[in-house]
C-alpha cells in the first residue's frame, strides 16, 4: 500500500499553481503573490524629518547661541526652499527637510521663542533625517512571488501605490457529500437514522482556511448513477472533494465511479495511513478530485495531510504541508502495524517544550476529539507502544507552520 508520504508525492507532482489574477489591493490579503513585487521608486521619495523640531546645518550649531527661524514647514508641505544661510527651519514629523538643511534638532533640545531657537544640547550631525531611499531603493526586490500577502505587506504595496495587486487565481472547490443517511445541518427534524451532514461544513472551512473558495453541492444518495452524475458536475472546478462512499461497502459507489470518470489519471485508492485507510485521487482534466472517507475523524485528517497542500499548491503558496517538530508524549501510544497513525492530541508548552496529550478516545467518528485536537501525533508504521516521556513527532493544527516539500 502506498505510504502517506509516497501520495503525498503523487498529488503534488500532478497539480500546479492556477494562473494570475488582478485583485483590489484588500483582497490580495490572504493571496499568493503572482510575480515578485520590484519598488518602481524610493521610499521615503524625499528626506523628511523624523521629528517635531527645526531643521538646521549641523555646522552652525553651538549650544546656547540662537539663531532665526526663517520658514515653518510642517507634515504635507514643503516651505520656502531652500533654507537660508544662519538660519533654520520649523519642521514637524514627515514634513520635507529643505535643501540645505542636513540635521533636525528636536524641539526638546532648544529653547525657543517663536523668532529664534537656541540649542541646549547638540544632536549627532544628520540626525533624525529619514533619507530618500533608506527604506526601499528603486529596482529593490521586496517579496518573492509566492509569497502569502500579509497586512504589513499591503501597508508596503499601498506605499508603492499599488492599489490592484497581481495573485495566484484561488482554487474553486466543489465540495459534494454522499450517504443516504445524510441530512442538512438546518434540516428541522432527523429521522432515526439520519445525521446532519458535518463534512460539507467542516470541509468547506478546512478549503477556505487553505485558500480555497467552497462550492457546497446537494447531498447525493448511494446510488452508482447519482454519483456519476455529480462527479461529471463536480469536475467543473480546480478541485473536488469528497466524503463517504470510498470503501468498499455495498453501497460505496465513488472509488469505482472516480476510477471509470478518471481513466488512465486515476492515482490512487488507497493508502496507509490511520485513520482513513481509503482515500482516493485521481486527476479529472484539470480537476484534482480527493475521495474522502465518511468518518469525519478521517475525512478531517486525511483533508489536512493530502488535499490541504494540493490546494495550498493550486492557491500559489510554496510552504505546503505542516512542519513536523518534536513533543514530549504526557501518556502512551499503542503501537503501529502496517498503517502510519495520526493520532489527535492536546498541546501545552511547558518551560518552552512542548508536550502532548493523544486524547482517549481515537474513533474515527468521534468529532469533539477532531475539535479539541491541537495536532497529531505521528505514529510511524511498525512502532512499537510508547510511554509517557517519549519524543514524538507532531504536526501542530494550531499554528501555521508549513514548510516546501
Ligand atoms: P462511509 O465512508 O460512507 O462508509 O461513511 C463512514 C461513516 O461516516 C458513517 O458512519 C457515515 O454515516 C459517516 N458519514 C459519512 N458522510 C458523512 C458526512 N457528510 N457527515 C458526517 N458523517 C458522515
Ligand atoms: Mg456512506
Amino acid at each position: 500500500m502506498l505510504t502517506p508520504a509516497a501520495a503525498l508525492e503523487t498529488i503534488l507532482a500532478r497539480v500546479a499553481p492556477l494562473a494570475a489574477e488582478q485583485v483590489p489591493l484588500l483582497d490580495a490579503v490572504g493571496r499568493v503573490l503572482a510575480a515578485p513585487l520590484v519598488a518602481d521608486r524610493a521610499l521615503p521619495a524625499w528626506d523628511n524629518s523624523a521629528m517635531d523640531g527645526y531643521a538646521v546645518r549641523f555646522a552652525e550649531l553651538a549650544v546656547g547661541s540662537p539663531l532665526p527661524i526663517s520658514q515653518t514647514i510642517a507634515a504635507g508641505h514643503t516651505g520656502d526652499h531652500p533654507l537660508a544661510p544662519g538660519t533654520v527651519a520649523r519642521i514637524f514629523t514627515g514634513a520635507a527637510v529643505p535643501p540645505g538643511a542636513d540635521t533636525v534638532i528636536m524641539q526638546e533640545d532648544v529653547t525657543a521663542d517663536g523668532h529664534s531657537m537656541t540649542p541646549t544640547e547638540l544632536p549627532r550631525a544628520g540626525a533624525n533625517v529619514r533619507r530618500q531611499g533608506t527604506d526601499v531603493q528603486p529596482g529593490q526586490a521586496l517579496l518573492p512571488a509566492g509569497r502569502g500577502v500579509t497586512a504589513g505587506d499591503v501597508g508596503l504595496l499601498a506605499a508603492l501605490g499599488r492599489s490592484v495587486v497581481s495573485v495566484v487565481r484561488a482554487p474553486v472547490v466543489t465540495i459534494l457529500s454522499t450517504g443516504d443517511e445524510l441530512a442538512a445541518v438546518d434540516a428541522p427534524a432527523l429521522a432515526r437514522g439520519q445525521i446532519r451532514n458535518s463534512n460539507a461544513w467542516m470541509l468547506a472551512a478546512a478549503v477556505r482556511a487553505a485558500g480555497g473558495v467552497p462550492r457546497i453541492v446537494p447531498i447525493v444518495p448511494d446510488d452508482r448513477a447519482a454519483v456519476d452524475a455529480a462527479l461529471a458536475e463536480g469536475v467543473q472546478a480546480d478541485a473536488l472533494l469528497t466524503s463517504g462512499g470510498v470503501s468498499v461497502g455495498d453501497y460505496d459507489h465513488v472509488g469505482h465511479a472516480l476510477r471509470a470518470l478518471a481513466g488512465d489519471a486515476f492515482g490512487f485508492w488507497k493508502v496507509a495511513v490511520k485513520p482513513g485507510k481509503p482515500l482516493a485521487f485521481a486527476m479529472v482534466g484539470r480537476c484534482a478530485v480527493f475521495g474522502l472517507p465518511g468518518n469525519p475523524v478521517s475525512a478531517g485528517v486525511t483533508f489536512e495531510l493530502f488535499a490541504a497542500p494540493a490546494l495550498r499548491k493550486l492557491a500559489g503558496h510554496t510552504r505546503l504541508a505542516r512542519r513536523r517538530v518534536s513533543a514530549v508524549l504526557d501518556s502512551a501510544l499503542p503501537a503501529a502495524q502496517g498503517r502510519e497513525i495520526y493520532a489527535r492530541a492536546a498541546l501545552r508548552e511547558v518551560d518552552g517544550v512542548l508536550h502532548v496529550d493523544p486524547a482517549r478516545t481515537q474513533s474515527s467518528g468521534a468529532l469533539s476529539s477532531l475539535a479539541a485536537a491541537d495536532a497529531l501525533v505521528i505514529t510511524p508504521p511498525h512502532t512499537p507502544a510508547r510511554g509517557a516521556g517519549s519524543a514524538v513527532q507532531i504536526m501542530r493544527l494550531d499554528i501555521e507552520d508549513r514548510v516546501a516539500p
